[in-house]
């Protein structure tokens, strides 16, 4: 069997024929050059209009990377022509199997961007013997065209939060639809200002803003300020993991505060290791945590009537009823008001002033998925840290719009991975 006949199986192209096909390369890096004909007497098409133009020249031959297997790469060899087209003046001709400049074809950009998917951009690059930029180019083009042709029509509900990334006080703003039966980032932008959200919603359009039925965020002021005024008629909830992260935020500042003021006061150092103890939730504490809390309950601190006000608060989103919710609020916040614990007196007031907000989120109960946010920030971070080597905040975009997106890909007649 030739390789013609193969390449005519899985990828055909009409007014174009495969010639022969040349070893090229040594032992080390076996490499097929396939040589493309277009067929006699077909016209080229003009890049520009897409029209079938008469011939005016022809370039010199250019090769373009096709996807490789056993082990040997495998290139297209094409001289293209350029037309001479009525409308757009001398074009070179639009090739089927690649798009614009590049190198690569676009099954193998598809390919590569695929595997990009399973595996870091490095990785991918040393596996198919090729380099990151050419994987990076990959994952661009195939984010580009899925962004283009994603649906953006029956999104009810969104959630927005923020990642921190790079070093320092840098954050991306990400916001997701969260309806159930459909989850994905929809958009990221940089910082999380005020201007960062009114640009997502100038994106996102107006009719569509106005259709949001649930918008779910943390406490940020920014946030709270541009979705009340672009999607007024949404229910806004807080996010419960918000919430959480950030009492466990007072809590660590209540502990270190404290262990520092025993050890120069002369104390055991019984908050020693106690961080986890009193960050994590009873049900998931290790042995040795639950030793530690154990302990620590029998010494009336600040750190532990500060875990107690914590753990008290779970009970919170047990109810159903708003109402309830709310007396059960209420009296939490001025119990905490006198504990004289400043991180978690801050927290109470913050609660209270945003108290219809949190009372939201019983309206929204069993109809947004207000988990998925925060499986979607463990996600996004997990992206922005692994090594892609990229320092850009393009290349960072590129990466979560690929693994977050959901992206729709191009359908081929032949899988090829
Ligand atoms: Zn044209």
């Amino acid at each position: 069997m030739q390789l013609k006949t193969i390449l005519n199986r899985i990828q055909k192209f009409n007014s174009f024929v495969y010639g022969t096909a040349h070893w090229v390369g040594d032992e080390h890096n076996p490499t097929l050059e396939v040589e493309i004909h277009p067929r006699s007497n077909s016209r080229g098409i003009c890049s520009g209009c897409g029209k079938r133009c008469p011939g005016y020249d022809r370039l010199a031959q250019r090769l373009f990377e096709f996807i490789p297997f056993w082990g040997i790469r495998i290139f297209f060899a094409y001289a293209p022509r350029r037309v001479n087209c009525k409308r757009c003046g001398i074009h070179v001709e639009k090739m089927p199997w690649a798009s614009g400049k590049h190198q690569l074809t676009d099954n193998y950009a598809w390919f590569l961007a695929n595997w990009a998917k399973k595996l870091s951009w490095k990785e991918v690059a040393v596996a198919f013997r090729t380099t990151w930029d050419h994987v990076f180019k990959s994952v661009e083009m195939a984010v580009n065209w899925g962004l283009e042709h994603r649906n953006m029509t029956g999104i009810s509900s969104i959630g927005v939060d923020e990642i921190q990334w790079q070093k320092g006080h840098n954050y991306l703003t990400l916001v997701y639809q969260i309806d159930e039966g459909c989850r994905r980032l929809l958009w990221i932008g940089e910082k999380r200002t005020v201007r960062t959200l009114l640009r997502f919603f100038r994106s996102f359009g107006r009719e569509r803003s106005q259709e949001l039925r649930f918008i779910c965020s943390d406490m940020w002021k920014p946030y709270l300020k541009v979705i009340a005024k672009k999607a007024n008629q949404a229910v806004h909830v807080f996010d419960r993991y918000h919430v959480v992260a950030k009492m466990n935020k007072a809590i660590d500042e209540v502990r270190a505060q404290e262990a520092k003021k025993m050890v120069a006061e002369g104390y055991d150092p019984v908050l020693k290791k106690s961080r986890w103890a009193l960050l994590k939730r009873p049900e998931n504490l290790t042995e040795f945590q639950e030793t530690k809390l154990a302990e620590l309950l029998q010494y009336n601190l600040k750190s532990v009537r500060a875990y107690l006000l914590k753990e008290e608060f779970q009970f919170f989103w047990e109810y159903w009823s708003p109402a309830w919710a709310g007396k059960f609020l209420d009296k939490w916040c001025t119990k905490t008001m006198r504990s004289k614990i400043e991180p978690m007196k801050a927290i109470a007031k913050t609660l209270r002033k945003h108290r219809p907000l949190l009372l939201n989120w019983f309206r929204a109960r069993g109809q947004i998925s207000t988990g998925v946010v925060e499986g979607f920030n463990n996600k996004a971070k997990l992206t922005t840290r692994k090594a892609y080597g990229f320092k850009t905040y393009h290349a960072a975009e590129i990466a979560l719009y690929h693994a977050l997106g959901d992206l729709p890909g191009l359908k081929t007649t032949h899988r090829f991975f």
